[in-house]
């Protein structure tokens, strides 16, 4: 280790995360409802989309209430702590976004937030998007259904894209309108532009998508409740669309971030959605 990340380390501060890790706060305070930290030269931003910090235990009992014993006795309050958060790059490249927070009709802060970091939104040269749900792509349009990101180009698997186009036709086609010319539809296992590999992380959605960028690893919605799904990965929250596929996926996925020494970003991980 450099000198100089010894004395940064010195002079940042230990944090531990709400599920247990230990980690260093850098550079002192940032705005609220924002948390940096840097890894392999990436300047890392979590963003908080919302105050939300806890979910009721009956959002993982599953169908028939299979798993509910075993995730009361995990949970006993009936609470799971969770957040509700994307993720800001800095890289030598550019900024580039993992999923863009809620809407702002819905409460989304997405353009107050990158102007509290002093970004703007003309400055997101990528967003790469994990899946369709609201609380991921709502970030994208203004109130007016304009584009948010002027010069970003989006990134959604193909699979993803063909689902939301059935499931969420309007939303999508409002979406594909505002960012025509600037939507790339990929297949996984191609390295997208920034070094990105997009990963398949499918069952919460058809098409959802894992991120590795150096030894970052965006999951989107692998869990919602990390507390109780770092344990035992085949619990499901009901918002799973293919429980066995979202089971294998997870199981997959965090073997090779734990084998490759990845630092996992998870949307709903509780606090600043980072385990290390
Ligand atoms: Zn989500």
């Amino acid at each position: 280790m450099a000198l100089s990340s010894i004395i940064g380390m010195a002079q940042s501060e230990m944090i531990s995360n709400p599920i247990g890790s230990v980690f260093a706060r850098e550079g002192g305070e940032t705005p609220a409802g924002t948390f940096r930290f840097t890894s392999g030269g990436y300047e890392v931003y979590t963003i908080h989309s919302s105050d939300k910090s806890s979910q009721p235990v009956s959002l993982y009992y599953g169908e028939n209430n299979v798993d509910k014993e075993k995730v009361d006795a995990m949970a006993p309050d009936g609470c799971v702590p969770t957040s509700m958060s994307y993720f800001l790059v800095k890289t030598t490249d550019g900024i580039v976004m993992f999923d863009t927070g809620l809407p702002s009709a819905k409460g989304g802060k997405t353009e107050e937030h990158l102007s509290s970091l002093n970004i703007s939104p003309k400055d997101i040269k990528a967003v790469y998007l994990t899946h369709g749900h609201f609380d991921h792509i709502g970030g994208l349009l203004d109130n007016d259904g304009n584009a948010v990101f002027p010069n970003a180009t989006l990134y959604i698997s193909s699979d993803e894209l063909a689902s939301i186009r059935t499931s969420m036709s309007e939303a999508t086609a409002r979406i594909e309108k505002a960012y025509i010319g600037r939507l790339v539809a990929f297949g996984f296992g191609e390295i997208l532009p920034g070094n990105v590999l997009p990963i398949s992380a499918k069952d919460h959605t058809p098409g959802h998508t894992a991120y590795r960028l150096g030894q970052l690893l965006f999951v989107g919605d692998l869990m919602h409740g990390a507390s109780l799904q770092l344990l035992d990965p085949t619990i499901c929250a009901n918002y799973d669309a293919d429980r066995q596929q979202a089971i294998d996926s997870r199981n997959r996925i965090l073997s090779y971030a734990v084998s490759n020494s990845l630092t996992v970003l998870c949307a709903h991980v509780p606090g600043n959605g980072i385990i290390f």
